[in-house]
């Protein structure tokens, strides 16, 4: 790139500026004094206001108002310069010496190329039901695409009823409710998951019990939970429900989970948000528990930009979900409230973008799936790293693709995250579990192991980008910075 390009006075006349930007066709010019000095820069938006201002395209660039640009001085790194253009929402940035002379330009389509951990991939019908929407003004959360968004959903998954909510917290908060969870009763809960399956449990004022992970599945583990019970039966106070979480796709061993529950006759609330499209044998998931929950934020494996989906075959369940997410409101021709109600039903216009979403969700999973089979088949020769099992009754959706270091390798956790950082390749570690965050410090903890499961599994976990688009040559980029920091050719 050459600066000269760019570069305009305050002599110059519009038509030449026009020209000059045309020609340097990124939207973009620098005013500069006579010795270079930087002044301000021009956008195709700055000229074309002064024009309209009703000046003449001979006429010269002297009553531009001046502006304050941001600029960066030398000696700034890329991740500095993409930190401040978000900042600021803008897409240059010049960069300048000492002296204040124009060095270089920074333009974000040139430098963000970071990989991110999973982002939304639109297909190609989401547009056409939105629009819809708009024509037929059911700006509401209520309305067509709401109601055929449910069915489909449902369909899709094998349940009976489903009821479209603003997020899948919602979803588990009204579950909760309708499971009859109330202040100081118990809630056994996954304990490797994010906050979100838990936090519920506090807004009701009751009491979370975590339960540890299983080494095979990364789940719920049955002999943690039967003990959890044992323990609790001995107190005689049972929980209200069991959150069974679907760790990034992958459901627990749900068989013996189940002949727990029924045992002690509790429900089970299965926590679905990560694992839409997967199976546990032959059975969807979101369908397994007496209360299935979904997540539809932007990172899960479809999206709406946020929501969540209440499914269940008993209809009172998710009628009650409606009603509840609605204010509470009965029946009456004026407003008549008997219980708590709550604003969370999901907007008409976003259900538009879900039915979208969902035409294209196998697609997306059989995506993700490869992007995993890609990793492991590409780093599978070494021995210190682990991906997350897969039993054989299982078909997760690879919602993220995760693998451990071994706790003895001579390999840090911490230097690969940091070269990963370092390339632009966004890493996470395994969620920290429930027991070990400080909101949680006085729950309860059960674990069969010596060592729980899931404090390991957070030590030395990793989360690889897993998005459905990501391309191949990205995959290829990321195993690669991979194989050189274990020293692999
Ligand atoms: C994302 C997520 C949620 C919450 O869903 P939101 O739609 O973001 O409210 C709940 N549980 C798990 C396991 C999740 O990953």
């Amino acid at each position: 790139m050459k600066i000269d390009h760019f570069l305009i006075f305050r002599s110059s006349t519009i038509k030449e500026a026009l020209k000059l930007i045309e020609k340097a066709s990124r939207g973009l010019l620098i005013l500069v004094n006579k010795d270079n000095i930087f002044e301000r820069t021009i956008t195709d938006g700055d000229l074309r206001r002064f024009i309209l201002t009703g000046v003449s395209l001979s006429s010269t660039l002297e009553n531009l108002p001046s502006k304050k640009s941001i600029i960066v001085p030398l000696n700034i790194s890329i991740s500095e310069v993409l930190e401040i253009m978000n900042k600021h929402y803008i897409e240059h940035l010049p960069q300048l010496d000492s002296k204040g002379k124009v060095v270089n330009i920074f333009f974000r389509k040139d430098i963000d190329n970071k990989i991110l951990l999973s982002v939304p991939h639109i297909g190609e019908m989401e547009q056409d039901f939105v629009k819809t929407a708009f024509d037929t003004n059911w700006i509401a959360p209520i309305g067509p695409n709401v109601d055929e968004f449910e069915k489909e959903l449902a369909s899709e998954i094998s349940v009976n009823y489903a009821a479209a909510l603003s997020s899948g917290t919602a979803a588990i908060h009204l579950g909760l409710c309708i499971l009859g969870v109330k202040k100081n009763d118990i809630v056994f809960c996954s304990t490797l998951t994010f906050a979100a399956s838990a936090f519920p449990i506090l807004y009701l004022g009751a009491e979370p019990v975590f339960i540890d992970s299983d080494e095979h599945t990364w789940n719920m583990c049955p002999k943690s939970l039967l003990k959890a019970f044992e323990k609790f039966k001995l107190i005689k106070k049972l929980p209200k429900a069991v959150i069974v979480v679907n760790l990034y796709g992958q459901t627990p061993d749900y068989d013996a989970i189940i002949e727990i529950c029924n045992y002690y006759n509790v429900p089970i609330l299965e926590d679905a948000a990560e694992s839409l499209g997967s199976f546990y044998k032959d059975r969807p998931t979101g369908s397994i528990g007496k209360i299935g929950c979904l997540s539809f934020n932007g990172n899960k494996i479809i999206t709406t930009s946020g929501g969540g989906m209440l499914v269940s075959n008993d209809k009172k369940i998710v009628d009650k979900a409606k009603f509840l997410s609605t204010q509470a409101r009965e029946n009456f021709s004026y407003y008549e409230h008997k219980e708590i109600g709550y604003n969370y039903r999901m907007s008409n216009i976003l259900a538009g973008v879900g039915r979208g979403q969902l035409k294209v969700l196998k697609d997306r999973v059989n995506n993700r799936r490869q992007v995993f089979q890609n990793y492991k088949d590409s780093l599978s020769d070494i021995d210190e790293i682990n991906f997350m099992p897969e039993p054989s009754w299982s078909r997760s959706n690879r919602w993220l693709s995760v693998l451990t270091l071994d706790k003895n390798s001579k390999f840090s956790l911490e230097k690969l995250f940091d070269i990963l950082k370092e390339k632009c390749i966004e890493a996470r570690p395994i969620w920290k579990p429930m027991h070990l965050q400080p909101i949680f410090k006085k729950s309860k903890f059960f674990s069969s192991a010596q060592t729980p499961i899931s404090n390991k599994l957070f030590e030395t976990g990793i989360c690889l980008p897993s998005s459905s688009n990501l391309q191949l040559n990205q995959q290829n980029f990321i195993i690669n910075v991979i194989r050189n920091f274990f020293n692999k050719k």
